[in-house]
């Protein structure tokens, strides 16, 4: 009852101090020959009833759902619940409690990282709910406020900075490494965030390598954001660290054998005992640390590889170490899949903290790592963010000049 009351007062002043404001603001541009102020979309509300709504007509996701406030007033909507779904997208007779114009689902959407699919990350929270979870949603919905509705192209690769990476879901993508191990192929896999995305700039041979590089990662809110500003629609952030749990299902379910090389002496061991711990059918057939001679010991450890019979090979050297020691020593490597996974084993080994989820949810990760070591991180990140977000705008305006 209470909650009901907090909404409907809530509800009261979006509309009165926000939607008011908006429509006024909508229907000048409208007057001046602009575009219509309303959109009309249906939601699905349950298996037997759907909600015909207006939407003002923006780009921006929270404002364009300022009117959908009313329908709290009505009682159809709650400010916070389970995912609105246009009717369109629903596929099956779903239960999902009352929808809320703010979900879970939508935060997690919008940086990319729905990895489990919006009927999981429903019934979560449904399972889960609570009013401390709920406040957190609006919280966190406050901070992302800027975000904009996906109206941008998305297509099965995304060229930024002159690297193609695979526009894929963390499902496609786990697939792909998949199929490789099944068929019997050898292929190999990195990942790039903003701060690769640097490098490409400071090392002509790394550029090299991720330029004829067919199975390169989208990793980092960082690039989520790039792909905005060149108009492009990100499926999702595929990050090696969200990866690990979903590719070690995968290998305990397949019966694949997992090679850990990388990180100090140590590492790799503790990470094996704690993967093993989790997923216990894992195989992890061998480990090695990082800091061998790479020039006189590699034959040393590519024969320990070979001899462990590993199919997916996980090199945590850091960038771009881990990616110019695989391309030197791929021919010699019996895998299917090499993975360049930087810090991975860091956070996975219980040595470096990862950051809570509030701060993934909000694509802020980066903060975390700042703060937990700013002297080695302030560079890559004070420096290297904005540098990299000047870069894909200069990178950009030349793209335009020359499609002109
Ligand atoms: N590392 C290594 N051998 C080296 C240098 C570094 O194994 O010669 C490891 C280091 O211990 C750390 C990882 O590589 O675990 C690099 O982590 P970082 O977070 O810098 O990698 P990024 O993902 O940012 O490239």
């Amino acid at each position: 009852m209470l909650t009901r009351l907090i909404e409907f007062v809530t509800s009261l002043v979006v509309l009165l101090f926000a939607a008011l404001p908006m429509l006024v603001l909508l229907s000048i541009r409208r007057l001046f020959g602009g575009k219509v102020c309303f959109l009309k979309q249906a939601y699905y509300l349950n298996t037997s009833s759907t909600l015909k709504a207006k939407l003002f007509n923006t780009k921006h996701i929270y404002l364009n759902t300022l009117p959908l406030y009313s329908h709290v007033l009505s009682g159809k909507l709650n400010i916070i619940g389970s995912s609105l779904r246009p009717i369109e997208e629903v596929t099956s007779g779903l239960e999902i409690g009352k929808p809320g114009i703010l979900s879970i689902w939508l935060i997690r959407r919008i940086n990319k990282i729905d990895y489990e699919g919006r009927d999981n990350i429903d019934l979560e929270y449904l399972k889960n709910r609570s009013i401390k979870k709920d406040f957190m949603i609006l919280v966190k919905s406050l901070l992302a406020l800027s975000a904009k509705v996906g109206a941008n192209k998305t297509p099965e690769k995304i060229d930024l900075l002159g690297i193609n990476f695979l526009n894929c879901s963390m499902s496609a993508a786990l697939e792909l490494i998949s199929r490789t191990v099944d068929m019997n192929k050898k292929e190999k896999f990195y990942f790039m965030n903003p701060d690769c995305f640097n490098k490409l700039f400071e090392d002509e041979e790394y550029r090299a390598i991720m330029e004829k590089s067919d199975n390169v990662f989208p990793d980092g809110s960082g690039v989520n954001l790039a792909c905005t500003m060149i108009g492009k629609d990100l499926r999702h952030n595929v990050n090696g660290t969200d990866m690990l749990p979903y590719l070690c299902e995968m290998v305990e379910k397949n019966r694949y054998r997992l090679f850990l090389l990388g990180a100090k002496p140590g590492i790799t061991e503790k990470m094996k005992k704690n993967l093993e711990e989790k997923y216990p059918d894992l195989i992890v057939c061998g480990t090695n640390d990082g800091y061998f001679d790479r020039e006189n010991e590699s034959d040393i450890v590519i024969d320990r590889i070979n001899k462990s019979q590993a199919n997916i090979l996980l090199v945590a050297f850091g960038v771009p170490l881990q990616e110019k020691w695989i391309e030197k020593n791929f021919h010699e490597l019996q895998i299917n899949a090499a993975i360049g996974v930087g810090g991975l084993f860091d956070f996975y080994s219980g040595t470096m903290p990862r950051a809570p989820k509030w701060m993934r949810e909000l694509g802020i990760e980066w903060v975390f790592r700042l703060m937990m070591e700013p002297k080695r991180m302030w560079r890559r990140y004070i420096i290297g963010n904005p540098l990299f977000l000047k870069r894909v705008r200069t990178w950009k305006k030349e793209q335009n000049k020359v499609n002109n």
